[in-house]
């Protein structure tokens, strides 16, 4: 997957770019407040069709401007693809080819990205809800199924917990319908654990090989699952629901009296260790930024095995932190496979050997 060429006008502080891509490493160079990350944002928003800074597009919209353009020439195999987002007072409008398309779900994937931004620290030092977060987004990428799950996991919670406040203000300690919402929630709650379970696998995997690239063989990361209930990622269907058929009936008095429910996967969470310290209490800075860096880059490995087609790689911000080896092997590890684009407010510390292959742009005041 490449990006071919960029166009944008009258985004954020950018009256107007054109910029050819012909490269595999673009570095974005300049002083802080230029523009740097607005570019890298506009390639996000071409690929996701949103940004990941707001949920308003109307912040994307040059001050003073009514509408901002934002255009993409992509090639995927052979096949040269156009793609373009307009933003307008009135809404959004994405198209492929010069045809609009209604539905954002049936825009996303023309071009897979995957974004490093210095806010994705918090995977590693923020807390479980942010690490979930970053879990359901990860496989929900390659599989709409989970997403479907989830949602419908959300439901029934919010349902669940109502009817235990319901039950507990009538003090009534057996229900139907909590069983029947305690048989669903069991039914979830195993395929999205399986699911989980499966993504880690391999992510972990990957995120420990990139890891071990990065540091130079100093730091082995481990990712593991740390679920709210007993179960582990060798037990069967039957099994895992069990486990929660029990903790659930265990709880039921504490789950009345907070009148929510305690359990499931939406309270579990995950751990990163390196070389067996976990680094959410231990890290330090460039550790942990190099592990949250590890498990993004993993992802483009997963993109790839589901998709057949290597995602476009965006780094903002990320060189600041670590040190001049584990820059010289991050860009190392991500090498020959993925284009990639970069801020960085300086090109200190960067080996000759990369500037040579990397084209620079100079960003300042929005040019
Ligand atoms: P840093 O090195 O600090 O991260 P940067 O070069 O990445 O800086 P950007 O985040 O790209 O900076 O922002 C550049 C400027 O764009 C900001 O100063 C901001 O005020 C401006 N800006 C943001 N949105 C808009 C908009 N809608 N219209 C005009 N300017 C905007
Ligand atoms: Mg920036």
């Amino acid at each position: 997957m490449r990006v071919e060429s960029l166009e944008l006008k009258q985004y954020r502080n950018i009256a107007q770019l054109e910029l050819a891509c012909p490269e595999e490493l673009h570095l974005f160079v300049g002083p802080n407040a230029q523009g740097k990350t607005n570019i890298l944002e506009s390639f996000y928003v071409l690929a996701l069709g949103k940004s990941h800074r707001t949920r308003s597009h109307k912040e994307l919209i040059r001050f003073g401007e009514h509408r901002a353009t934002l255009k993409a020439k992509v090639k995927k195999d052979e096949q040269l693809l156009r793609l373009e987002v307009q933003l307008s007072e009135k809404g959004k409008k994405v198209s492929r080819n010069g045809v609009e398309q209604p539905k954002l779900s049936r825009y996303i994937g023309s071009l897979p990205a995957v974004l490093f931004a210095p806010e994705d620290l918090a995977i590693v030092k923020g807390s479980p809800q942010i690490r979930r977060r970053f879990l359901d987004m990860e496989i929900g990428q390659v599989s709409p199924a989970y997403v479907h799950n989830l949602t419908q996991l959300g439901k029934l919670l919010s349902q669940r917990n109502s009817l235990l406040k319901q039950l507990a203000q009538k003090r009534v300690y057996q229900s139907e319908l909590l069983e029947v919402l305690d048989d669903q929630l069991i039914q979830l709650s195993v395929h999205i654990w399986k699911k989980r379970y499966r993504f880690l696998d391999s992510l972990s995997e990957w995120a420990k090989k990139i890891h071990w690239a990065i540091t130079q063989d100093k730091e082995e990361l481990a990712v593991e699952y740390l679920p709210s209930v007993a179960i582990s990622p060798r037990m069967e269907d039957g099994d895992l629901a069990e486990s929660l058929r029990g903790e659930l009936k265990r709880l039921r008095e504490k789950e009345l009296m907070r009148g929510t429910t305690l359990i499931g996967p939406h309270r579990d969470d995950l751990r990163l260790l390196a070389n067996g310290l976990d680094l959410h209490t231990f890290g330090s800075q460039g550790q942990q930024r190099t592990a949250a860096l590890s498990l993004k880059l993993a992802e483009i490995e997963l993109i790839y095995q589901e998709t057949g087609h290597y995602p476009i790689l965006l780094l903002d911000d990320v060189l600041s932190e670590l040190d001049d080896s584990r820059k010289t092997h991050l860009l190392e590890a991500i090498r020959g496979r993925v284009q990639t684009f970069v801020t960085t407010t300086g090109l200190d510390g960067i080996d000759a050997e990369t500037l040579t292959r990397a084209r620079i742009y100079q960003v300042r005041q929005g040019t």
